[in-house]
């Protein structure tokens, strides 16, 4: 029997369950492209609950405990000596999410020798060493699009709530008790009109160009593969060979690309600077894609309008990140995927790839990053690694 250990974020401070605002979720079968949300053979969880957490145990363990495996969840996962670190050595699978991600390091990967699959509950599986993996023999998974929509979404809330100057205005009237029309309206604009573009038109950033069409803005991408004719006519999209190019074209710019070594701190001092005065960077990827220092340097220069986002490093980031402090911010921690319409998908999307795993039956190659001694599947397009 196999011991599956998951590495989940903590409960909520108000304890578990949590008092949902809604009753139910609406019912998605399908994504853009065809593709069908996950189809295990059964879940045990009711879309709509918190799954996430450690008490949510994604919903796996009646499904597990009945098949005699062992489940481990825990929340603990950075002190020296932690459960993560105790229980992985006689783990077969472990399971983690990227908001609360298990950072799985060579040295941890050679610490499991019996280590055979890794499943990112959620999109992004940059926090697995996957060369280490590939060496290993391992599988490394993860839910393509059960999130996608989810981060779109948000996406375009952070570029509207950056460029409309929300937070600050939001906070004269709340935590500063004021009415300051304007100070709150002193660096706000319209969106209409600006040139707004996207890094990576994968399966998010195509989302958000969709849902950006309307606001009457002129779209722009980069990507390694040129979408087809028809949707750049479509969308009305200008296409850059390069993020230079992009980058330099823009008013607002949001970053969708997975985190690999030819994107690893893409946006440096050099290539900001390269952009307009008073650009906006919504970065909903990963945080390493930028240069951390350099982002809050432009903030304060005036060259960055705004930068906003929900991917930090290291995850959770110490309480000192400079991010937590710079101007003109608009940063949540790392929640655009996980709201609990995502959550009933990429749950069940693991429970899929567990049942498959099982009973000897191949994963979707969607699905796949790393399998069969190499990048597989989503992983051969997307990704690349050093070597
Ligand atoms: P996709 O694989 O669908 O899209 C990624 C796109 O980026 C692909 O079109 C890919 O190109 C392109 N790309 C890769 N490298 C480069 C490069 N160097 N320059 C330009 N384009 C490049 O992934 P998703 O859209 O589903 O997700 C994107 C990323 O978003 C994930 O990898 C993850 O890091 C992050 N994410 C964040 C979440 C959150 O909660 N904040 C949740 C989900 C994902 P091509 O395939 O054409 O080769």
């Amino acid at each position: 029997m196999a011991k599956i250990l998951a590495v989940l974020y903590p409960d909520p401070v108000g304890g578990y369950p949590p008092d949902y605002a809604r009753d139910e979720i609406p019912a998605i079968a399908g994504y853009p492209g065809g593709q069908t949300t996950p189809t295990p053979h059964t879940i045990d969880f009711t879309p709509g609950q918190l799954l996430g957490c450690v008490s949510g145990e994604l919903g796996l363990r009646r499904f597990l405990e009945d098949r005699g495996d062992t489940y481990v969840v825990t929340s603990d996962k950075e002190a020296p000596d932690s459960t993560l670190d105790r229980e992985l050595p006689d783990a077969d699978v472990v399971i983690s999410q990227p908001f609360w991600p298990a950072y799985l390091t060579p040295e941890r990967i050679a610490s499991a020798p019996r280590l055979r699959l890794a499943i990112t509950a959620g999109i992004g599986s940059d926090h697995v060493d996957l060369p280490s993996a590939i060496a290993h023999g391992m599988t490394v998974a993860e839910v393509t699009y059960s999130n996608s929509i989810s981060v779109s979404e948000h996406a375009v809330m952070q570029i509207l709530t950056l460029v409309h100057n929300y937070m600050p205005a939001h906070d004269w009237v709340t935590a500063k008790k004021g009415w300051n029309i304007a100070d709150s309206v002193s660096r706000a604009y319209d969106l209409e009109g600006m040139d707004v573009g996207v890094l990576g038109s994968g399966r998010i950033g195509q989302a958000v160009l969709r849902r950006l069409a309307p606001f009457d803005v002129t779209l722009h991408y980069s990507d390694m593969h040129r979408l087809p004719k028809e949707v750049e006519e479509e969308l009305r999209l200008t296409w850059h060979p390069d993020a230079r190019s992009l980058a330099s074209s823009v008013d607002v710019l949001s970053i969708h690309t997975p985190l690999h070594p030819q994107t690893q701190n893409l946006f440096d001092e050099d290539l900001i600077g390269s952009m307009k005065r008073g650009s906006y960077i919504v970065n909903t990827a990963r945080a390493l894609i930028v240069d951390r220092d350099a982002v809050v340097r432009a903030l304060n220069s005036g060259q960055l309008a705004g930068y906003a986002g929900d991917v930090w490093y290291p995850q959770p980031p110490p309480p000192d990140h400079p991010w937590r402090t710079m101007p003109y911010e608009a940063m949540t921690p790392h929640v655009s995927g996980s709201t609990l319409s995502a959550q009933a998908r990429y749950a069940a999307g693991t429970r899929e790839i567990l049942e498959c795993w099982f009973d000897g039956r191949p994963i979707r190659p969607e699905y796949l990053i790393v399998d069969g001694g190499g990048l597989a599947g989503t992983g051969a397009r997307s990704y690349t690694v050093a070597g």
